[in-house]
Protein backbone atom coordinates (compact mmCIF):
# COMPACT_ATOMS: atom_id res chain seq x y z
CA UNK A 1 0.00 0.00 0.00
CA UNK A 2 1.10 3.54 -0.62
CA UNK A 3 0.34 6.39 2.02
CA UNK A 4 0.14 10.04 0.76
CA UNK A 5 -0.61 13.06 2.13
CA UNK A 6 -1.06 16.74 0.56
CA UNK A 7 0.11 19.63 3.13
CA UNK A 8 -2.28 22.56 2.03
CA UNK A 9 -2.46 25.80 3.79
CA UNK A 10 -5.73 25.12 5.54
CA UNK A 11 -6.48 21.79 4.71
CA UNK A 12 -4.65 18.02 4.66
CA UNK A 13 -5.78 15.25 2.81
CA UNK A 14 -4.34 11.76 3.40
CA UNK A 15 -4.65 8.71 0.75
CA UNK A 16 -3.96 5.21 1.01
CA UNK A 17 -3.75 3.59 -2.08
CA UNK A 18 -3.39 -0.07 -2.86
CA UNK A 19 -0.33 -1.58 -5.35
CA UNK A 20 -3.11 -1.32 -8.58
CA UNK A 21 -3.62 2.16 -7.53
CA UNK A 22 -7.26 1.76 -6.27
CA UNK A 23 -7.64 4.04 -2.93
CA UNK A 24 -8.72 2.22 -0.22
CA UNK A 25 -9.38 5.10 2.28
CA UNK A 26 -8.96 9.11 1.94
CA UNK A 27 -10.27 11.57 4.46
CA UNK A 28 -9.60 15.51 4.85
CA UNK A 29 -8.53 17.32 8.09
CA UNK A 30 -7.48 21.18 8.92
CA UNK A 31 -3.67 21.54 8.18
CA UNK A 32 -3.61 23.81 11.11
CA UNK A 33 -0.78 25.91 9.51
CA UNK A 34 -2.37 28.79 10.80
CA UNK A 35 -2.19 27.81 14.30
CA UNK A 36 1.60 27.01 13.37
CA UNK A 37 4.63 24.53 12.69
CA UNK A 38 3.79 21.94 15.73
CA UNK A 39 -0.07 22.17 15.06
CA UNK A 40 1.01 20.44 11.87
CA UNK A 41 2.99 17.99 12.96
CA UNK A 42 0.02 16.93 15.32
CA UNK A 43 -2.59 17.54 12.68
CA UNK A 44 -0.04 14.91 10.16
CA UNK A 45 0.31 12.30 13.04
CA UNK A 46 -3.25 12.42 13.60
CA UNK A 47 -4.33 11.87 10.39
CA UNK A 48 -1.99 9.03 9.92
CA UNK A 49 -2.82 6.94 13.03
CA UNK A 50 -6.79 7.77 11.94
CA UNK A 51 -5.51 6.30 8.10
CA UNK A 52 -3.86 3.42 9.62
CA UNK A 53 -6.86 2.10 11.46
CA UNK A 54 -9.14 2.31 8.75
CA UNK A 55 -6.52 -0.08 6.70
CA UNK A 56 -5.53 -2.23 10.04
CA UNK A 57 -1.71 -1.24 8.77
CA UNK A 58 1.07 0.69 10.01
CA UNK A 59 3.21 1.75 6.68
CA UNK A 60 7.39 2.51 6.61
CA UNK A 61 7.25 4.75 4.07
CA UNK A 62 4.83 7.85 3.81
CA UNK A 63 4.75 10.43 0.58
CA UNK A 64 4.26 14.32 1.80
CA UNK A 65 3.35 17.08 -1.16
CA UNK A 66 3.72 20.35 0.29
CA UNK A 67 3.96 23.99 -0.40
CA UNK A 68 7.91 25.06 -0.93
CA UNK A 69 10.42 22.82 -0.90
CA UNK A 70 13.28 21.07 1.07
CA UNK A 71 16.91 22.57 1.00
CA UNK A 72 18.86 19.61 0.25
CA UNK A 73 22.00 21.22 1.59
CA UNK A 74 20.39 22.03 4.79
CA UNK A 75 17.05 19.96 5.19
CA UNK A 76 14.93 23.06 5.87
CA UNK A 77 11.93 24.20 4.01
CA UNK A 78 11.94 27.02 2.47
CA UNK A 79 9.43 29.12 -0.19
CA UNK A 80 6.06 27.44 1.38
CA UNK A 81 3.85 30.04 1.21
CA UNK A 82 2.60 28.20 4.61
CA UNK A 83 5.17 30.36 6.09
CA UNK A 84 5.51 28.36 9.27
CA UNK A 85 6.90 25.84 7.76
CA UNK A 86 9.83 27.98 6.53
CA UNK A 87 13.30 26.91 7.85
CA UNK A 88 11.85 24.05 9.94
CA UNK A 89 13.73 20.74 9.47
CA UNK A 90 10.05 19.51 8.66
CA UNK A 91 11.29 16.50 6.96
CA UNK A 92 13.10 15.43 10.06
CA UNK A 93 10.71 16.11 12.54
CA UNK A 94 7.76 14.33 10.82
CA UNK A 95 9.95 10.90 10.58
CA UNK A 96 10.95 11.33 14.60
CA UNK A 97 7.02 11.92 15.60
CA UNK A 98 5.93 9.30 13.32
CA UNK A 99 7.91 7.22 13.08
CA UNK A 100 8.29 5.94 9.68
CA UNK A 101 10.54 6.95 6.34
CA UNK A 102 9.23 10.23 4.92
CA UNK A 103 9.52 11.26 1.35
CA UNK A 104 8.40 15.19 0.82
CA UNK A 105 7.89 16.91 -2.63
CA UNK A 106 6.44 20.02 -3.85
CA UNK A 107 2.83 19.79 -4.29
CA UNK A 108 3.36 20.88 -7.90
CA UNK A 109 5.66 18.15 -8.31
CA UNK A 110 2.88 15.84 -6.90
CA UNK A 111 0.29 17.21 -9.35
CA UNK A 112 2.44 16.51 -12.11
CA UNK A 113 3.43 13.32 -10.95
CA UNK A 114 -0.21 12.29 -10.77
CA UNK A 115 -1.52 13.79 -14.36
CA UNK A 116 1.64 12.35 -15.87
CA UNK A 117 1.56 8.89 -14.92
CA UNK A 118 -2.10 9.34 -15.99
CA UNK A 119 -1.99 11.11 -19.23
CA UNK A 120 -0.10 11.07 -22.67
CA UNK A 121 3.50 10.66 -22.69
CA UNK A 122 6.06 13.68 -22.98
CA UNK A 123 6.19 16.26 -20.03
CA UNK A 124 3.48 17.35 -18.07
CA UNK A 125 4.08 20.77 -16.28
CA UNK A 126 1.55 20.98 -13.58
CA UNK A 127 0.71 24.64 -12.53
CA UNK A 128 -0.93 25.16 -8.99
CA UNK A 129 -2.62 28.25 -8.82
CA UNK A 130 -4.05 29.15 -5.45
CA UNK A 131 -3.02 31.05 -2.32
CA UNK A 132 0.42 30.57 -3.75
CA UNK A 133 1.66 29.83 -7.38
CA UNK A 134 3.75 26.45 -7.94
CA UNK A 135 5.33 24.79 -10.33
CA UNK A 136 6.93 21.12 -11.12
CA UNK A 137 7.46 18.82 -14.15
CA UNK A 138 7.29 15.81 -14.76
CA UNK A 139 8.25 13.75 -17.90
CA UNK A 140 6.90 10.23 -18.94
CA UNK A 141 5.81 9.33 -15.19
CA UNK A 142 8.55 10.16 -13.51
CA UNK A 143 9.57 14.00 -11.41
CA UNK A 144 12.41 15.98 -12.68
CA UNK A 145 13.12 17.98 -9.36
CA UNK A 146 16.25 19.51 -10.53
CA UNK A 147 19.43 20.21 -9.04
CA UNK A 148 18.00 22.36 -6.24
CA UNK A 149 14.93 20.55 -6.20
CA UNK A 150 13.51 24.24 -7.52
CA UNK A 151 12.65 23.03 -10.70
CA UNK A 152 9.35 24.50 -12.71
CA UNK A 153 9.05 27.11 -9.94
CA UNK A 154 7.54 30.27 -11.84
CA UNK A 155 5.71 32.29 -9.24
CA UNK A 156 8.30 34.16 -8.76
CA UNK A 157 9.63 34.92 -12.35
CA UNK A 158 9.30 38.51 -12.91
CA UNK A 159 5.89 39.56 -14.40
CA UNK A 160 5.13 43.16 -13.16
CA UNK A 161 8.21 45.35 -13.21
CA UNK A 162 6.00 47.98 -11.03
CA UNK A 163 4.35 45.21 -9.43
CA UNK A 164 3.40 44.67 -5.73
CA UNK A 165 6.34 43.38 -3.34
CA UNK A 166 6.18 39.60 -2.64
CA UNK A 167 7.33 38.19 0.55
CA UNK A 168 10.26 36.11 -1.34
CA UNK A 169 12.02 40.44 -1.40
CA UNK A 170 11.05 41.14 -4.78
CA UNK A 171 8.46 42.88 -6.75
CA UNK A 172 5.96 42.49 -9.13
CA UNK A 173 6.41 38.34 -8.87
CA UNK A 174 3.83 35.90 -11.17
CA UNK A 175 2.32 35.43 -7.32
CA UNK A 176 1.97 38.58 -6.82
CA UNK A 177 -0.56 39.19 -9.73
CA UNK A 178 -2.41 35.87 -10.24
CA UNK A 179 -2.45 34.06 -6.73
CA UNK A 180 -5.80 34.59 -5.08
CA UNK A 181 -5.20 37.17 -2.69
CA UNK A 182 -3.30 39.34 -5.14
CA UNK A 183 -6.30 38.60 -7.68
CA UNK A 184 -8.87 39.99 -4.52
CA UNK A 185 -6.70 42.84 -4.25
CA UNK A 186 -6.97 44.02 -8.07
CA UNK A 187 -11.12 43.30 -7.42
CA UNK A 188 -10.78 45.26 -4.70
CA UNK A 189 -9.04 48.33 -6.13
CA UNK A 190 -11.55 48.52 -8.64
CA UNK A 191 -14.75 48.23 -6.99
CA UNK A 192 -13.78 49.04 -3.15
CA UNK A 193 -14.83 45.93 -1.98
CA UNK A 194 -12.68 42.89 0.00
CA UNK A 195 -13.99 39.83 -1.14
CA UNK A 196 -11.94 36.06 -1.73
CA UNK A 197 -11.23 35.21 -4.90
CA UNK A 198 -13.11 32.40 -4.61
CA UNK A 199 -16.48 34.16 -4.59
CA UNK A 200 -15.22 36.99 -7.04
CA UNK A 201 -14.59 33.68 -9.44
CA UNK A 202 -18.66 32.65 -9.19
CA UNK A 203 -19.63 36.16 -9.62
CA UNK A 204 -21.10 37.62 -13.14
CA UNK A 205 -21.07 41.08 -13.24
CA UNK A 206 -18.62 43.04 -15.07
CA UNK A 207 -16.31 43.81 -12.34
CA UNK A 208 -16.00 40.23 -11.26
CA UNK A 209 -15.67 39.04 -15.20
CA UNK A 210 -13.20 41.54 -15.15
CA UNK A 211 -10.44 40.04 -12.80
CA UNK A 212 -11.45 36.68 -14.34
CA UNK A 213 -10.23 38.10 -17.82
CA UNK A 214 -7.03 39.61 -15.83
CA UNK A 215 -6.24 36.37 -14.50
CA UNK A 216 -6.26 35.02 -18.12
CA UNK A 217 -4.71 37.04 -19.49
CA UNK A 218 -1.47 37.63 -17.18
CA UNK A 219 -1.45 33.79 -16.46
CA UNK A 220 -0.88 33.31 -20.38
CA UNK A 221 2.05 35.90 -21.00
CA UNK A 222 3.26 34.38 -17.52
CA UNK A 223 3.17 30.91 -18.79
CA UNK A 224 4.60 31.42 -21.87
CA UNK A 225 7.83 32.03 -20.17
CA UNK A 226 7.80 28.35 -19.21
CA UNK A 227 6.23 26.79 -22.89
CA UNK A 228 8.83 28.40 -24.52
CA UNK A 229 11.93 26.73 -22.38
CA UNK A 230 10.41 23.20 -22.11
CA UNK A 231 7.88 22.96 -25.13
CA UNK A 232 5.30 21.13 -22.52
CA UNK A 233 2.66 18.14 -24.08
CA UNK A 234 0.48 19.19 -20.85
CA UNK A 235 -0.34 21.79 -18.51
CA UNK A 236 -2.18 20.73 -15.95
CA UNK A 237 -3.52 23.56 -13.58
CA UNK A 238 -4.41 22.36 -9.66
CA UNK A 239 -5.00 24.89 -7.00
CA UNK A 240 -8.07 26.64 -6.35
CA UNK A 241 -7.88 29.75 -8.77
CA UNK A 242 -6.58 27.50 -11.53
CA UNK A 243 -10.00 25.67 -11.34
CA UNK A 244 -11.41 29.34 -12.33
CA UNK A 245 -14.00 28.93 -15.16
CA UNK A 246 -12.68 29.52 -18.43
CA UNK A 247 -9.27 29.50 -17.88
CA UNK A 248 -8.51 26.30 -19.08
CA UNK A 249 -10.33 26.26 -22.10
CA UNK A 250 -9.01 30.32 -23.03
CA UNK A 251 -5.33 29.08 -21.69
CA UNK A 252 -3.82 28.28 -25.04
CA UNK A 253 -5.46 31.49 -26.56
CA UNK A 254 -3.75 33.51 -23.43
CA UNK A 255 -0.23 32.26 -24.13
CA UNK A 256 -0.20 32.51 -27.73
CA UNK A 257 0.93 35.90 -28.64
CA UNK A 258 3.74 35.77 -26.17
CA UNK A 259 4.98 31.95 -27.31
CA UNK A 260 7.60 31.38 -30.05
CA UNK A 261 5.97 30.18 -33.08
CA UNK A 262 2.66 29.51 -31.37
CA UNK A 263 1.33 27.75 -33.76
CA UNK A 264 0.22 24.32 -33.45
CA UNK A 265 2.49 23.91 -30.65
CA UNK A 266 1.30 25.51 -27.12
CA UNK A 267 0.37 22.48 -24.99
CA UNK A 268 -3.16 21.25 -24.18
CA UNK A 269 -4.05 22.99 -20.81
CA UNK A 270 -6.36 20.50 -18.48
CA UNK A 271 -7.52 20.13 -15.34
CA UNK A 272 -6.43 17.44 -12.96
CA UNK A 273 -8.15 13.99 -14.22
CA UNK A 274 -7.81 13.72 -10.79
CA UNK A 275 -9.83 16.46 -9.47
CA UNK A 276 -8.11 18.36 -6.49
CA UNK A 277 -6.99 15.44 -4.83
CA UNK A 278 -4.42 15.34 -7.72
CA UNK A 279 -1.96 16.10 -5.66
CA UNK A 280 -2.18 13.44 -2.35
CA UNK A 281 -2.23 11.02 -5.83
CA UNK A 282 1.02 12.14 -6.73
CA UNK A 283 2.53 11.90 -3.15
CA UNK A 284 1.40 8.52 -2.81
CA UNK A 285 3.13 7.66 -6.16
CA UNK A 286 6.31 9.02 -3.91
CA UNK A 287 6.44 5.55 -2.13
CA UNK A 288 8.92 2.55 -3.75
CA UNK A 289 6.47 -0.22 -4.03
CA UNK A 290 7.05 -3.29 -2.16
CA UNK A 291 5.38 -1.66 1.13
CA UNK A 292 3.64 -4.56 3.79
ZN1 LIG B 1 8.30 36.51 -5.21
Amino acid sequence: MRFGFDLGGTKLEGVVLAEDGTVQVRRRIPSQAEVGYDAVIAAIDELLKELCACVGRRPTSIGIGTPGSVDPSTGLMRGCNSTCLNGRPLLSDLESALGVEVLIENDANCLALAESRHGPRGLTFGVILGTGIGGGLAVDGRLWSGANRLAGEWGHNPLDPEGEPCYCGRRGCVETVISGPALAAWYARRTGVMRPFEEIATLADADANATRDHLIEEFGRAIAVVVNILDPTTLVLGGGVGQTPGLAERAREAMAPHVFLPCGTTPRVVRPRLGDSAGVFGAAWLVKSGEP
